[in-house]
């Protein structure tokens, strides 16, 4: 049987929405990295996330269900200062000019794993969301 990677992400929220998702559809997935990654997120770019794999006969069915959710995901999102729905999940970048600011950084990975932030294309305002609602 052929598998392929039909997306990555970088958490593992993200990762099991998307396969919850898929399983509603009928679509069988699997979860690869997905213990590296939830034990360790530091590992996390180094093994390139957890990767989302279906069969290759289900991929193209799997694809347009994941291209759905994003949108719907994306259409529930609203600038709270311009009230746009142009927005895009974008990740912070970490500083990592010497050793010491390596370390912190890599504490404050465990603390909170997700650096991802919410950006307006209307405005530029940037914001968290809490979590993405299930259901
Ligand atoms: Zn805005």
């Amino acid at each position: 049987m052929d598998f392929i990677i039909i997306n990555r992400y970088q958490n593992y929220i993200d990762a099991n929405i998307a396969k919850g998702v898929l399983e509603a559809a009928g679509v069988e997935s699997w979860l690869q990295d997905e213990f590296t990654v939830t034990i360790d997120p530091i590992l996390t770019h180094a093994v390139g996330g957890i990767k989302l794999l279906t069969r290759k006969e289900d991929a193209e069915k799997a694809l347009t269900i994941l291209q759905q959710l994003k949108e719907e995901q994306k259409s529930r999102l609203i600038c709270p200062r311009c009230g746009s729905h142009q927005i895009e999940l974008v990740s912070t970048p970490k500083k990592t000019s010497n050793w010491l600011s390596v370390i912190t950084g890599l504490f404050v990975n465990y603390a909170a794993p997700i650096d991802k932030v919410n950006h307006c294309f209307d405005c530029g305002f940037e914001f968290k969301t809490s979590s993405i609602e299930a259901g």
